[in-house]
């Protein structure tokens, strides 16, 4: 059981199709109704493999109706050599990019798609980044919906566009940024066009919470200090919140680790409003990055993010594009994981606060790396050593790989 509220003004909210709350306007959430879980031990999940679904009592929507791809159950690397090089007690990383997909998206796409189909909707849409759009055009195929993706203009990576045309969806590029195409796919929703399921539609994030429990149970429940992640819309840093609040209050885990987000410097509302101390963030206008899915002036989870920030006592930092890609380099070239630039942002935030001393040494920390590497292809060779040619021979092989 579960009810929908408003996170602003606490309204019970009862129109299964609303995209905000119909009093105040603010951005709805979920209260899960934890009696289901109350009565269980962490150790009776693990009857389950690892996956969103072995968390099937902290999510809102009834297991048999799931439609899955088996997400989540991803690696939760330790990082010792670049935990090392960054100068914390431990690190480790959270491999988003291994799910159906490529990105974490997977783990509340397989909820928002499983209550469509409860609702009976034909057809469901986004506006997307590309990684949103091509997790939905996915899942949609799954469950045999419809599916219409909205993209801003000319500025999503190969990867994400491939897979949404892959999978079947209509692929509409609007003239505009993905908060223009945001307004346009709410509209839609609203003329009852399509089930919208970005992350302002709440069940989205109820699975998204799944990463932090993975975690924990991963780390056999010993809690890190620090869980760091990009911020773009900010719904997952409000879902790892929630996922750590519900764990604590049911006293499986002891505390919640302090929860920072880090956006891009063309695009840092939150850094903005968090450097002010407001709870509130004023829209960047012309946001702009090479890590493409946190390229969002306007976070609809925005409020969110910051009460999820200043209640763990965590912290808000942004990092340029080139920290940005150098992070995706350091992370690829010591650890052998591959991340997208957004992801990246996670790791090059941990080395800037290790050196400002906003993290001390001795922080056991969590980076969650939230895409893939082949994401991104274009990103990746531009910001690499060119390609060496030789002629057909062992001798000029030997010849260009010595310089
Ligand atoms: C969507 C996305 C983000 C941002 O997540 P929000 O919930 O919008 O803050 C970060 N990285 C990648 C790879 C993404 O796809
Ligand atoms: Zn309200």
């Amino acid at each position: 059981m579960h009810t929908v509220k408003c996170f602003e003004c606490g309204a019970d909210v009862e129109d299964e199709f609303a995209d905000a709350c119909p009093r105040c306007g603010g951005i709805l959430t979920i209260e899960m109704d934890l009696d289901a879980a109350s009565g269980m031990r962490p150790a009776d999940l693990r009857k389950k493999p690892i996956g969103v679904w072995r968390y099937a009592p902290f999510l809102p929507v009834d297991e048999r109706n799931a439609i899955s791809l088996l997400e989540g159950g991803t690696p939760l690397y330790h990082c010792k050599a670049l935990g090392k090089k960054a100068g914390v007690k431990s690190l480790h990383v959270k491999y988003e990019g291994a799910n159906p997909t490529g990105s974490f998206k997977d783990r509340g796409m397989t909820v928002g798609v499983s209550r469509a189909l409860e609702l009976g909707c034909k057809t469901v849409g986004c506006a997307s980044t590309g990684n949103t759009s091509a997790s939905l055009a996915a899942y949609a195929a799954k469950g045999d919906l419809k599916c219409v993706v909205l993209l801003p203009n000319g500025k999503v990576a190969a990867g994400k566009l491939a897979q949404a045309m892959f999978y079947g969806a209509k692929v509409v590029m609007v003239d505009g940024n993905f908060d223009d195409a945001l307004n346009v796919v709410k509209t839609l929703s609203r003329e009852g066009e399509l089930y919208l399921l970005n992350s302002i539609n709440p069940y989205r994030p109820e699975g998204q919470k799944t990463v932090a429990f993975e975690i924990v149970d991963q780390l056999d429940f010993d809690v890190p200090d620090r869980v760091i992640l990009p911020v773009g819309n900010a719904a997952n840093i409000w879902a790892v919140y929630k996922a750590f609040k519900e764990w604590k209050a049911l006293g499986w885990v002891d505390k919640v680790p302090k929860l920072t987000g880090i956006q891009a410097a063309g695009s840092a509302p939150i850094v903005r409003a968090f450097q002010a101390g407001k709870r509130d963030f004023v829209p960047e206008e012309h946001p702009e990055t090479v890590a493409t899915a946190i390229r969002i002036g306007n976070p609809a989870s925005g409020k969110k993010a910051l009460q999820a920030i200043y209640d763990t006592n965590g912290y808000a930092e942004s990092v340029t594009d080139e920290e940005i890609v150098a992070a995706q380099k350091l992370l690829g070239r010591t650890e052998g994981v591959g991340v997208e630039p957004a992801s990246a942002a996670s790791v090059a935030g941990l080395l800037k606060l290790v050196d400002t001393g906003v993290i001390s040494k001795d922080e056991r920390v969590v980076c969650i790396c939230t895409g893939n590497v082949l994401k991104d292809p274009d990103t990746v060779m531009r910001s690499c050593e060119e390609i060496l040619k030789a002629k057909p021979t062992a001798e000029d092989v030997k010849r260009v790989i010595a310089k």
